[in-house]
């Protein structure tokens, strides 16, 4: 729903003079000219409004949080409260006064918080959950490592696979009522895949599983690059990269509603807060906000259906996910800024090798998907600094590669 098929020039002109001043807020961009960034999903590059952020951080008054009471440490500690409630802001929380952030090292602490220290205490032997079994990585190993816990203590939980449908590339609807029964507890889904570039519809599963049963989103792939509503997508967790935000790396956040099942209490010694990270999450969220992560959308959208467009007309690649089920001839539905393919003849660490002999960075080989997974295939993935004369170079190089 965020760009129609074939108004991807008309939109890319509209908002070519937005983009472009957006753009030259990207230090590392700008001095680069010679090369193309592809690889945003794997984290974003900062604008100077987060470099300033954390100079400022380490500059002005820089203390330990939590700790001190002279006026760094106090600086600190405040920062640290006053970044929380950012993130519940950004997150378009509607009741933060009943939902905890605590920040991470990025999604994947987020995922194995809920489920180390707070889906243990929600299972009961024959229970069920339901998880990703071909998302990323960081979305089934934490809730198998779980199982494994659990099982150690004579707690059996049965694992099941959360359905996709592979006409639509969405969720099951139908697979996952007939999946979902009385000791189902739990749900982890994906917003976005980050290979298929499927942004996934999850009011299906909120309405496969009824009001009670608790959903944890990995939302890696979102948050940062379109809206992302927790009052609107109604789920109960929410994990997260700040460095794929445009924050720092070793920055992140997990936001959880308080109100459907036990209260998330992160167990064990908390060490110190990475504050820098924290104010670079701070200055990255305000910055996309004003920006419009809605535009974002919609950029990156149009940018990545010129090339999966592109790339249906040249013989020699196989574009992967959603769009494979569609018809050869039909418009490409992109749905977020993500467009993965092979090449028939060329394996894909060649053709990474090949694209940046012409200055593309792209992602190549596995992309820590799960399972079978991806084991070769190019991953090219947009941020707002991306250009269509980048793209359109993308595919005059990919085309001559016969
Ligand atoms: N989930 C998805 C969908 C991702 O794409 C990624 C990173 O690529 C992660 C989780 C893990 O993120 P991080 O390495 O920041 O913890």
């Amino acid at each position: 729903s965020i760009a129609a098929p074939g108004q991807g020039a008309a939109l890319l002109a509209e908002l070519g003079p937005w983009q472009r001043a957006l753009r030259a807020q990207f230090p590392i961009i700008t001095a680069n000219p010679e090369l193309a960034y592809l690889d945003s999903a794997a984290t974003g590059q900062k604008p100077q409004a987060v470099l300033d952020a954390v100079q400022e951080q380490l500059t002005a008054a820089h203390a330990n949080a939590g700790r001190g009471s002279y006026p760094w440490a106090n600086a600190s500690t405040a920062l640290v409260a006053d970044v929380r409630d950012r993130v519940k802001g950004f997150l378009g929380d509607p009741d933060p006064a009943r939902s905890a952030v605590h920040f991470t090292s990025g999604t994947t602490e987020g995922l194995r918080l809920v489920a180390r220290d707070w889906l243990p205490g929600l299972l009961a032997d024959g229970d069920e959950i339901v998880v990703p079994f071909a998302d990323h990585e960081a979305n089934l190993e934490p809730w198998l490592e779980a199982q494994r816990l659990l099982e150690r203590q004579g707690v059996r939980i049965a694992v099941r696979e959360l359905p996709y449908q592979s006409s639509s590339g969405d969720y099951d609807p139908a697979a996952l009522a007939r999946l979902v029964g009385p000791r189902t507890r739990f749900v982890a889904a994906t917003h976005v895949h980050h290979v298929y570039g499927g942004n996934m519809n999850v009011h299906l599963v909120r309405r496969a599983v009824g009001p009670d049963v608790p959903i944890c989103l990995d939302a890696a792939q979102s948050v940062g690059h379109l809206p992302v509503s927790v009052a609107e997508l109604d789920v109960d967790f929410v994990a997260f990269s700040g460095h794929k935000a445009l924050a720092l790396p070793g920055s992140g956040a997990l936001w959880a509603r308080q109100s459907r099942g036990p209260e998330l209490r992160p167990g064990g010694w908390q060490g110190s807060p990475n504050t820098t990270g924290i104010a670079s999450l701070a200055a990255a969220l305000d910055w996309l906000a004003a920006a419009g992560t809605d535009r974002i959308a919609r950029w990156t959208v149009a940018l990545a259906a010129r090339l999966s467009d592109g790339l249906r007309r040249l013989d020699a690649y196989d574009v992967l996910g959603c769009q494979r089920s569609l018809a050869a001839d039909s418009p490409v539905q992109q749905r977020c800024g993500i467009v993965t393919f092979r090449h028939r003849d060329i394996g894909a660490r060649d053709l990474g090798f090949i694209l940046f002999s012409h200055g593309f960075m792209v992602r190549t080989d596995g992309h820590c998907q799960a399972g079978a997974g991806e084991t070769s295939s190019v991953r090219i993935s947009l941020h707002v600094y991306n250009t269509p004369e980048e793209i359109d170079r993308l595919l005059a190089v990919l085309a001559s590669l016969r």
